[in-house]
């Protein structure tokens, strides 16, 4: 099959010459595939718009031995105000670049997909709300790739009582005792515990009136980093860097 018919969300787009962009695309049907798009520089080319940041659209690919190339696009949702706010354009470059960096090439994740594009249609601008956003975003996809924080109780005893460890490496609560077998573990108030719980399981939508003190946002930033890096063997993203310089 050299063509390809499929639903995808540019999720990076870069000038690679005067006239060419290269792309990354998550599609639907083979998950995540690196496109060039000819021309697509051009301000008269029929593409231009169908291959920027964050659109959703209908595509059609040839599909080459290590780039495809796009031969048609047909926008379904353009999230044009995700690229005039910065704070919306920053997240969402965050949500894409996380998922980016995550996912195999040419292998189909549909869970995947649907959270991106739950998280990019969830957005509003609202940075307090945008940051909620982000940190559901993370744990969500941990749990998609099979390594969801367990949090109901000592994952080595069972034992409820406070106060609860989160060990990073173990992927879960330890009570007081059993925190001593991971001397990395980090001490985790009831109010943290049970806000994670919240971003991991509620909707991205319940999660609108969601607040966060400024210290559980440290902690909750601190802890999904802490996951991520132990669990998906990722660290320093750039966007993240960036959203942090915006003081996110
Ligand atoms: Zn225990």
């Amino acid at each position: 099959m050299k063509y390809l018919k499929t639903e995808a969300l540019v999720i990076r787009a870069q000038n690679f010459s005067e006239a060419d962009k290269l792309l990354t695309l998550f599609t639907l049907e083979k998950g995540k595939v690196p496109a060039i798009a000819r021309g697509a520089c051009k301000t008269k080319s029929k593409l231009a718009s169908s291959v920027q940041l964050f659109t959703r659209g209908d595509f059609l690919l040839y599909m080459g031995k290590t780039l495809a190339t796009v031969s048609q696009g047909e926008i379904r949702e353009s999230f044009h105000s995700l690229r005039y706010d910065l704070f919306n354009y920053a997240y969402g470059q965050y949500f894409c670049e996380l998922v980016g960096r995550l996912l195999e090439e040419k292998e189909p994740c549909p869970q995947e997909y649907r959270l991106l594009l739950d998280a990019l249609e969830s957005m509003n601008g609202d940075t307090a709300y945008l940051e909620v956003l982000a940190r559901s975003f993370e744990l969500k996809l941990l749990k998609i790739l099979g390594y969801p924080p367990y949090l109901e109780c000592c994952l080595a005893c069972s034992s409820q009582e406070g106060p609860l460890w989160l060990s990073f490496r173990e992927g879960g609560l330890l009570c007081s005792r059993c925190s001593l077998r991971d001397p990395g573990a980090k001490k985790i108030p009831p109010g943290t515990l049970s806000l994670l719980t919240k971003l991991l399981s509620a909707d991205f939508k319940a999660l609108r009136a969601l607040r966060m003190s400024s210290s559980q946002r440290e902690d909750i930033l601190s802890i999904n980093k802490g996951l991520i890096r132990f669990n998906l063997n990722l660290g320093g993203c750039k966007s993240l860097r960036f959203l942090e310089q915006l003081g996110c």
